[in-house]
Protein backbone atom coordinates (compact mmCIF):
# COMPACT_ATOMS: atom_id res chain seq x y z
CA UNK A 1 0.00 0.00 0.00
CA UNK A 2 1.26 3.70 -0.78
CA UNK A 3 2.93 5.22 2.47
CA UNK A 4 0.25 8.64 2.94
CA UNK A 5 1.77 11.04 5.13
CA UNK A 6 -0.91 11.67 8.30
CA UNK A 7 -1.67 15.28 7.06
CA UNK A 8 -2.12 14.13 3.63
CA UNK A 9 -6.25 13.95 2.44
CA UNK A 10 -7.81 10.76 3.18
CA UNK A 11 -8.02 7.93 0.85
CA UNK A 12 -9.96 5.07 0.18
CA UNK A 13 -6.80 2.32 -0.51
CA UNK A 14 -9.40 -0.90 -0.49
CA UNK A 15 -12.36 -1.22 -2.15
CA UNK A 16 -15.13 0.11 0.51
CA UNK A 17 -16.71 -3.82 0.61
CA UNK A 18 -12.98 -4.76 1.53
CA UNK A 19 -12.40 -2.05 4.34
CA UNK A 20 -15.80 -3.12 5.58
CA UNK A 21 -14.63 -6.24 5.48
CA UNK A 22 -11.52 -5.34 7.50
CA UNK A 23 -13.09 -2.84 10.10
CA UNK A 24 -15.54 -5.75 10.90
CA UNK A 25 -13.46 -8.60 11.15
CA UNK A 26 -10.32 -6.82 13.32
CA UNK A 27 -12.79 -3.89 15.34
CA UNK A 28 -11.49 -0.48 15.73
CA UNK A 29 -10.22 1.37 18.58
CA UNK A 30 -11.61 5.14 19.64
CA UNK A 31 -8.99 7.30 20.68
CA UNK A 32 -12.14 9.30 21.79
CA UNK A 33 -14.79 7.01 22.89
CA UNK A 34 -17.13 9.89 24.41
CA UNK A 35 -16.69 11.85 20.95
CA UNK A 36 -18.12 8.79 18.35
CA UNK A 37 -21.96 9.30 18.14
CA UNK A 38 -24.79 7.56 19.61
CA UNK A 39 -23.60 5.14 22.80
CA UNK A 40 -22.85 1.75 21.47
CA UNK A 41 -24.56 -1.34 22.62
CA UNK A 42 -23.05 -3.92 24.87
CA UNK A 43 -24.83 -7.28 25.65
CA UNK A 44 -28.34 -8.03 23.96
CA UNK A 45 -30.00 -10.42 21.33
CA UNK A 46 -28.63 -8.44 17.79
CA UNK A 47 -25.33 -6.71 16.70
CA UNK A 48 -23.32 -6.24 20.23
CA UNK A 49 -20.05 -4.29 21.37
CA UNK A 50 -20.38 -2.37 18.30
CA UNK A 51 -20.65 1.00 16.96
CA UNK A 52 -22.55 2.41 13.70
CA UNK A 53 -20.38 4.12 11.51
CA UNK A 54 -20.76 5.33 7.94
CA UNK A 55 -18.23 4.80 5.26
CA UNK A 56 -18.43 6.27 2.50
CA UNK A 57 -22.00 6.82 2.78
CA UNK A 58 -22.99 3.41 4.26
CA UNK A 59 -23.27 2.35 7.70
CA UNK A 60 -22.35 -0.42 9.52
CA UNK A 61 -22.00 -1.98 12.92
CA UNK A 62 -18.09 -2.47 13.98
CA UNK A 63 -16.98 -4.24 16.41
CA UNK A 64 -15.38 -1.86 19.62
CA UNK A 65 -15.66 -3.05 22.71
CA UNK A 66 -14.67 -6.61 21.82
CA UNK A 67 -11.33 -8.15 23.09
CA UNK A 68 -9.62 -8.30 19.22
CA UNK A 69 -10.65 -5.17 18.69
CA UNK A 70 -8.07 -3.42 21.35
CA UNK A 71 -5.70 -5.05 19.37
CA UNK A 72 -6.72 -3.56 15.98
CA UNK A 73 -4.45 -1.52 13.29
CA UNK A 74 -7.61 0.47 12.75
CA UNK A 75 -8.24 3.70 15.09
CA UNK A 76 -10.63 6.56 14.56
CA UNK A 77 -9.54 9.59 15.73
CA UNK A 78 -10.52 13.01 15.77
CA UNK A 79 -8.93 15.80 13.16
CA UNK A 80 -8.21 19.78 14.50
CA UNK A 81 -11.07 20.21 12.27
CA UNK A 82 -13.32 18.35 14.50
CA UNK A 83 -13.25 15.44 11.24
CA UNK A 84 -13.60 11.89 12.70
CA UNK A 85 -10.61 10.01 10.41
CA UNK A 86 -10.37 6.23 10.11
CA UNK A 87 -6.56 5.31 10.38
CA UNK A 88 -4.34 2.31 9.56
CA UNK A 89 -1.22 1.76 11.39
CA UNK A 90 -1.44 5.56 12.27
CA UNK A 91 -1.80 6.38 8.54
CA UNK A 92 -5.11 8.09 7.25
CA UNK A 93 -7.49 6.13 5.45
CA UNK A 94 -11.05 7.76 4.91
CA UNK A 95 -13.39 10.38 6.88
CA UNK A 96 -16.13 8.45 8.76
CA UNK A 97 -19.00 9.90 10.84
CA UNK A 98 -21.26 8.42 13.29
CA UNK A 99 -25.08 8.58 13.25
CA UNK A 100 -26.04 10.92 16.28
CA UNK A 101 -27.86 9.98 19.58
CA UNK A 102 -31.62 9.35 18.62
CA UNK A 103 -34.40 11.95 19.49
CA UNK A 104 -36.52 8.92 20.46
CA UNK A 105 -33.71 8.10 23.50
CA UNK A 106 -34.72 10.77 25.69
CA UNK A 107 -38.14 10.10 26.14
CA UNK A 108 -39.83 7.98 28.66
CA UNK A 109 -43.19 6.01 28.86
CA UNK A 110 -46.05 7.14 31.31
CA UNK A 111 -45.01 4.32 33.76
CA UNK A 112 -41.28 5.62 33.39
CA UNK A 113 -39.90 2.82 31.19
CA UNK A 114 -37.11 5.18 29.15
CA UNK A 115 -37.86 4.12 25.51
CA UNK A 116 -34.21 3.61 24.74
CA UNK A 117 -34.80 0.06 27.47
CA UNK A 118 -37.18 -0.80 24.88
CA UNK A 119 -35.87 -0.75 21.25
CA UNK A 120 -32.51 0.86 20.03
CA UNK A 121 -31.33 2.39 16.83
CA UNK A 122 -29.96 0.00 14.38
CA UNK A 123 -27.59 1.13 11.76
CA UNK A 124 -28.66 4.25 10.46
CA UNK A 125 -32.71 3.92 10.01
CA UNK A 126 -33.52 0.97 11.69
CA UNK A 127 -35.63 0.52 15.21
CA UNK A 128 -34.91 -2.91 16.62
CA UNK A 129 -36.43 -4.54 19.51
CA UNK A 130 -36.18 -7.64 21.65
CA UNK A 131 -39.61 -8.41 22.36
CA UNK A 132 -38.88 -11.19 25.58
CA UNK A 133 -35.24 -10.34 26.62
CA UNK A 134 -35.33 -13.70 28.25
CA UNK A 135 -34.65 -17.05 26.79
CA UNK A 136 -35.76 -20.64 27.48
CA UNK A 137 -32.11 -21.61 25.77
CA UNK A 138 -30.73 -18.93 27.89
CA UNK A 139 -31.13 -20.93 31.15
CA UNK A 140 -28.18 -22.89 31.44
CA UNK A 141 -24.12 -22.63 29.98
CA UNK A 142 -24.84 -25.94 28.65
CA UNK A 143 -27.99 -25.11 26.63
CA UNK A 144 -27.14 -21.64 25.55
CA UNK A 145 -25.98 -20.09 22.60
CA UNK A 146 -22.50 -19.54 23.07
CA UNK A 147 -22.21 -16.32 20.78
CA UNK A 148 -25.76 -14.43 22.86
CA UNK A 149 -25.60 -12.27 25.42
CA UNK A 150 -29.47 -11.74 25.31
CA UNK A 151 -29.10 -12.27 29.19
CA UNK A 152 -27.20 -9.59 30.06
CA UNK A 153 -28.23 -6.15 29.13
CA UNK A 154 -31.06 -7.76 31.35
CA UNK A 155 -28.67 -8.17 33.86
CA UNK A 156 -27.26 -4.88 33.81
CA UNK A 157 -30.57 -3.20 33.64
CA UNK A 158 -30.44 -1.86 30.08
CA UNK A 159 -33.72 -2.94 29.16
CA UNK A 160 -36.71 -4.91 30.23
CA UNK A 161 -37.63 -8.85 30.01
CA UNK A 162 -41.10 -7.80 28.19
CA UNK A 163 -42.02 -5.11 25.88
CA UNK A 164 -45.85 -4.66 26.12
CA UNK A 165 -47.56 -4.28 22.26
CA UNK A 166 -48.54 -0.87 23.71
CA UNK A 167 -44.82 0.18 24.69
CA UNK A 168 -43.76 -0.97 21.50
CA UNK A 169 -46.41 1.20 19.49
CA UNK A 170 -45.47 4.34 21.32
CA UNK A 171 -41.59 3.74 20.65
CA UNK A 172 -42.20 3.16 16.98
CA UNK A 173 -44.46 6.20 16.05
CA UNK A 174 -41.81 8.39 17.91
CA UNK A 175 -38.76 6.32 16.16
CA UNK A 176 -40.43 7.68 13.17
CA UNK A 177 -41.73 10.46 13.84
CA UNK A 178 -38.45 12.00 15.54
CA UNK A 179 -35.71 10.25 13.97
CA UNK A 180 -37.44 8.88 10.56
CA UNK A 181 -36.80 5.05 10.61
CA UNK A 182 -37.66 3.35 7.92
CA UNK A 183 -38.50 -0.04 9.34
CA UNK A 184 -38.43 -2.27 12.56
CA UNK A 185 -36.49 -5.64 13.36
CA UNK A 186 -38.53 -7.18 16.42
CA UNK A 187 -36.95 -10.50 17.34
CA UNK A 188 -37.29 -12.01 20.50
CA UNK A 189 -35.91 -14.84 23.17
CA UNK A 190 -37.35 -18.12 22.41
CA UNK A 191 -39.98 -18.64 25.07
CA UNK A 192 -41.27 -22.21 26.33
CA UNK A 193 -44.62 -22.44 24.10
CA UNK A 194 -44.78 -24.53 21.05
CA UNK A 195 -44.80 -21.26 18.72
CA UNK A 196 -41.49 -19.93 19.20
CA UNK A 197 -42.57 -16.66 20.43
CA UNK A 198 -45.21 -16.13 17.06
CA UNK A 199 -47.91 -15.06 19.09
CA UNK A 200 -46.24 -12.32 20.90
CA UNK A 201 -44.55 -10.98 17.97
CA UNK A 202 -47.79 -11.34 16.33
CA UNK A 203 -49.63 -9.09 19.01
CA UNK A 204 -46.82 -6.73 18.87
CA UNK A 205 -46.39 -6.10 15.44
CA UNK A 206 -50.17 -5.39 15.28
CA UNK A 207 -50.07 -3.05 17.75
CA UNK A 208 -46.94 -0.91 16.39
CA UNK A 209 -48.92 -1.37 12.71
CA UNK A 210 -52.19 0.18 14.13
CA UNK A 211 -49.80 3.24 15.36
CA UNK A 212 -47.90 3.87 12.61
CA UNK A 213 -46.64 3.14 8.82
CA UNK A 214 -43.69 1.21 9.27
CA UNK A 215 -42.54 -1.65 7.35
CA UNK A 216 -41.17 -4.56 10.38
CA UNK A 217 -39.35 -8.13 10.32
CA UNK A 218 -40.18 -10.46 12.55
CA UNK A 219 -37.40 -13.28 13.96
CA UNK A 220 -37.76 -16.53 15.37
CA UNK A 221 -37.06 -20.26 15.54
CA UNK A 222 -39.41 -22.39 12.99
CA UNK A 223 -42.60 -22.97 14.95
CA UNK A 224 -44.82 -25.56 15.36
CA UNK A 225 -46.76 -25.40 13.06
CA UNK A 226 -46.40 -23.19 10.17
CA UNK A 227 -49.31 -21.53 9.94
CA UNK A 228 -47.81 -18.87 12.14
CA UNK A 229 -46.30 -17.55 8.67
CA UNK A 230 -49.84 -16.63 8.35
CA UNK A 231 -51.05 -14.91 11.02
CA UNK A 232 -47.86 -12.68 11.57
CA UNK A 233 -48.03 -11.95 7.95
CA UNK A 234 -52.04 -10.75 8.42
CA UNK A 235 -51.02 -9.23 11.99
CA UNK A 236 -48.90 -6.97 9.39
CA UNK A 237 -45.51 -8.55 9.06
CA UNK A 238 -43.75 -7.43 5.51
CA UNK A 239 -40.50 -9.88 6.05
CA UNK A 240 -39.58 -12.92 8.42
CA UNK A 241 -35.82 -13.97 9.90
CA UNK A 242 -35.21 -17.69 10.74
CA UNK A 243 -31.68 -17.53 11.62
CA UNK A 244 -29.63 -20.61 11.32
CA UNK A 245 -26.44 -19.06 12.89
CA UNK A 246 -24.19 -21.82 12.01
CA UNK A 247 -24.53 -24.78 9.44
CA UNK A 248 -22.85 -28.04 9.72
CA UNK A 249 -23.82 -30.51 12.43
CA UNK A 250 -20.73 -30.52 14.86
CA UNK A 251 -20.37 -26.84 14.46
CA UNK A 252 -24.45 -26.41 15.34
CA UNK A 253 -24.09 -28.94 18.15
CA UNK A 254 -20.74 -26.91 19.41
CA UNK A 255 -21.57 -23.66 19.06
CA UNK A 256 -25.90 -23.73 19.98
CA UNK A 257 -26.81 -27.51 22.05
CA UNK A 258 -30.26 -26.18 22.40
CA UNK A 259 -31.19 -24.57 19.16
CA UNK A 260 -28.82 -27.65 17.48
CA UNK A 261 -32.12 -29.92 18.33
CA UNK A 262 -34.26 -27.72 15.83
CA UNK A 263 -32.84 -30.01 12.98
CA UNK A 264 -31.77 -28.27 9.54
CA UNK A 265 -34.19 -30.05 7.64
CA UNK A 266 -37.06 -28.10 9.84
CA UNK A 267 -35.34 -24.95 9.11
CA UNK A 268 -35.98 -26.22 5.62
CA UNK A 269 -39.37 -26.85 5.89
CA UNK A 270 -40.35 -23.60 7.40
CA UNK A 271 -38.42 -21.68 4.63
CA UNK A 272 -40.58 -23.62 2.20
CA UNK A 273 -43.47 -22.85 3.90
CA UNK A 274 -42.80 -19.07 4.84
CA UNK A 275 -41.95 -17.72 1.32
CA UNK A 276 -44.71 -18.18 -0.60
CA UNK A 277 -46.50 -16.14 2.55
CA UNK A 278 -43.93 -13.57 2.85
CA UNK A 279 -42.96 -13.56 -0.67
CA UNK A 280 -39.35 -14.61 -2.42
CA UNK A 281 -36.55 -12.20 -0.95
CA UNK A 282 -38.81 -11.59 1.86
CA UNK A 283 -38.09 -14.64 4.04
CA UNK A 284 -34.03 -14.51 5.42
CA UNK A 285 -31.76 -16.14 7.54
CA UNK A 286 -28.32 -15.38 9.55
CA UNK A 287 -25.36 -16.91 9.15
CA UNK A 288 -22.25 -16.57 11.68
CA UNK A 289 -19.54 -16.79 9.66
CA UNK A 290 -16.09 -17.62 11.69
CA UNK A 291 -17.32 -20.35 14.13
CA UNK A 292 -15.84 -23.12 12.55
CA UNK A 293 -18.29 -24.00 9.06
CA UNK A 294 -16.08 -24.01 6.13
CA UNK A 295 -16.40 -21.84 3.07
CA UNK A 296 -17.55 -24.53 1.14
CA UNK A 297 -20.16 -25.34 3.57
CA UNK A 298 -21.50 -22.23 4.28
CA UNK A 299 -21.75 -21.53 0.18
CA UNK A 300 -23.57 -24.75 -0.24
CA UNK A 301 -25.85 -24.10 2.33
CA UNK A 302 -26.49 -20.77 0.63
CA UNK A 303 -27.17 -22.40 -2.28
CA UNK A 304 -29.87 -24.30 -1.07
CA UNK A 305 -31.13 -21.48 0.41
CA UNK A 306 -31.29 -19.39 -2.56
CA UNK A 307 -32.58 -22.27 -4.31
CA UNK A 308 -35.96 -21.57 -2.01
CA UNK A 309 -36.02 -18.06 -2.43
CA UNK A 310 -34.45 -17.33 0.94
CA UNK A 311 -32.03 -14.14 1.20
CA UNK A 312 -28.43 -15.95 3.30
CA UNK A 313 -27.19 -12.77 4.82
CA UNK A 314 -23.79 -14.01 6.36
CA UNK A 315 -22.18 -11.83 9.29
CA UNK A 316 -18.70 -12.59 10.55
CA UNK A 317 -19.13 -13.52 13.80
CA UNK A 318 -18.12 -10.84 16.49
CA UNK A 319 -17.09 -12.20 19.97
CA UNK A 320 -19.20 -10.65 22.53
CA UNK A 321 -17.84 -9.53 25.87
CA UNK A 322 -19.02 -11.97 28.75
CA UNK A 323 -20.03 -14.74 26.60
CA UNK A 324 -18.69 -18.01 26.85
CA UNK A 325 -16.81 -17.81 22.73
CA UNK A 326 -15.58 -13.86 24.22
CA UNK A 327 -12.23 -14.87 23.09
CA UNK A 328 -12.93 -17.08 20.36
CA UNK A 329 -11.15 -15.17 17.77
CA UNK A 330 -13.40 -13.18 14.75
CA UNK A 331 -12.91 -14.78 11.07
CA UNK A 332 -9.84 -12.95 8.96
CA UNK A 333 -11.15 -10.81 6.07
CA UNK A 334 -9.48 -12.87 3.70
CA UNK A 335 -12.08 -15.74 4.34
CA UNK A 336 -14.79 -13.23 4.53
CA UNK A 337 -14.22 -11.64 1.16
CA UNK A 338 -14.19 -15.49 -0.11
CA UNK A 339 -17.68 -16.44 1.37
CA UNK A 340 -18.74 -12.90 0.32
CA UNK A 341 -17.65 -12.33 -2.75
CA UNK A 342 -18.78 -14.97 -4.62
CA UNK A 343 -21.80 -15.04 -2.08
CA UNK A 344 -23.02 -11.59 -3.87
CA UNK A 345 -22.89 -13.23 -7.62
CA UNK A 346 -24.79 -16.22 -6.23
CA UNK A 347 -27.61 -13.71 -4.75
CA UNK A 348 -27.41 -11.78 -8.14
CA UNK A 349 -27.74 -14.97 -10.39
CA UNK A 350 -30.46 -16.03 -8.10
CA UNK A 351 -32.66 -12.97 -8.76
CA UNK A 352 -32.44 -11.46 -4.87
CA UNK A 353 -31.27 -7.77 -3.88
CA UNK A 354 -31.20 -6.44 -0.30
CA UNK A 355 -32.33 -3.90 -1.78
CA UNK A 356 -35.36 -5.57 -2.54
CA UNK A 357 -36.24 -6.66 1.11
CA UNK A 358 -38.94 -5.02 2.95
CA UNK A 359 -37.57 -4.44 6.05
CA UNK A 360 -35.00 -6.39 8.34
CA UNK A 361 -31.11 -7.07 9.52
CA UNK A 362 -30.87 -8.10 4.72
CA UNK A 363 -32.17 -4.52 3.70
CA UNK A 364 -30.16 -2.86 6.99
CA UNK A 365 -26.99 -5.09 5.82
CA UNK A 366 -25.10 -2.74 8.51
CA UNK A 367 -23.81 -6.37 10.44
CA UNK A 368 -21.94 -7.80 6.82
CA UNK A 369 -20.34 -6.19 3.87
CA UNK A 370 -22.61 -8.72 1.59
CA UNK A 371 -24.68 -5.95 0.32
CA UNK A 372 -22.00 -3.74 -0.49
CA UNK A 373 -20.23 -6.77 -2.72
CA UNK A 374 -23.19 -7.32 -3.99
CA UNK A 375 -23.85 -3.77 -5.63
CA UNK A 376 -20.31 -4.47 -7.25
CA UNK A 377 -18.46 -2.34 -4.95
CA UNK A 378 -15.40 -4.18 -3.92
S1 LIG B 1 -28.12 -5.99 10.18
FE1 LIG B 1 -29.77 -6.48 11.67
S2 LIG B 1 -28.72 -6.80 13.60
FE2 LIG B 1 -27.28 -5.72 12.21
S3 LIG B 1 -27.56 -3.53 12.65
FE3 LIG B 1 -28.89 -4.02 10.95
S4 LIG B 1 -30.86 -4.53 11.88
FE4 LIG B 1 -29.35 -4.62 13.50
Amino acid sequence: MKQTHPTAAPILPLPTAELMTELQSYGVRLADPDGAGAQSRRGGAGPSDHKAMTLDGMTIMVPVHTAPAAQSPYEITRTATGATRILRDGLPLAEVSFPRRPRFYDLTTAEGVPYWKLATLHGRDVLATTVLQECVRYQSRAKTCQFCAIGQSLAAGRTIARKTPEQLAEVAKAAVELDHVTHMVMTTGTPPGKDRGCSVLMESTAAVKAAVDLAIQVQCEPPDDDIWFTRMRDAGADSLGMHLEAVTPEVRARIMPGKAQVPISRYMSAFEAAVPVFGKGQVSTYILAGLGDTREAILAMCEQLLNRGVYPFVVPFVPISGTPLEHHPGPNPAFMKSVLQPLAEMVRAAGLRATDIKAGCGKCGACSALSTYEKGIG
